[in-house]
């Protein structure tokens, strides 16, 4: 394959209510030309996400096949208890047409991207301070309690990860933050 075909591979992670989804939201209305990868997880929908579009929403079962046959670029075990990973298909069709590519996914699933695909960066986006992020998660309300507490524990370990990435943007503006993210694609 002619190496200067290829497209682009942006991966955005970072603590778990930073603002990634939002972020990448708007990356999107910016630019519609960029690829979001729909990753496939086993948690339950929350209400209003859509099978296909927000998630794959995959059985157990069905999530352990794929990973046996080869089939994920990237997963990991996230928060304790849901597996969630990349299809690897539509992102080695997309990079041959020559297409930017953008992933959002977890900080465990960024380093295993960035260890099979060199070439990809790696974007973290951090909250302007632990008690805007408190607050985000919180505010949020679709996580019980104790899944809040699992979540804040994880995003401690999250934030001490910072210095493993190419790009740090820090989301106190949303729109700011995610012309930033365009602005890192090349071409
Ligand atoms: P949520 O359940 O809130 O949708 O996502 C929980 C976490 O899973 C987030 O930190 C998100 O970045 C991560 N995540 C979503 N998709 C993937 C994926 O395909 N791979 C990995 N490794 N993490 C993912």
């Amino acid at each position: 394959m002619n190496e200067l075909a290829r497209g682009e591979l942006l991966i955005i992670s970072g603590p778990t209510a930073v603002g990634k989804g939002t972020v990448v939201r708007e990356v999107l209305r910016i630019d519609p030309e960029i690829l979001l990868s729909v990753s496939a997880t086993t948690r339950s929908p929350r209400p209003g996400e859509v099978d296909g579009v927000d998630y794959h929403f995959w059985s157990k079962d069905a999530f352990e096949a794929a990973i046996a046959e080869g089939q994920m670029l990237e997963y990991a075990v996230v928060h304790g208890s849901n597996y969630y990973g990349t299809p690897r298909a539509p992102i080695e069709q997309g990079l041959a047409a020559g297409r930017r590519i953008l992933l959002e996914i977890d900080i465990q699933g960024a380093r295993q991207v960035k260890r099979s695909m060199p070439e990809a960066r790696l974007v973290f986006i951090a909250p302007p301070d632990w008690e805007t992020l408190v607050a985000r998660l919180k505010g949020r309300g679709t996580e019980s309690l104790e899944e809040q507490e699992r979540r804040l524990a994880t995003a401690k370990t999250e934030l001490a990860a910072a210095s493993e990435f190419d790009v740090v943007l820090v989301n106190s503006v949303v729109a700011e933050c995610a012309n930033e993210v365009v602005n890192l694609f090349q071409n």
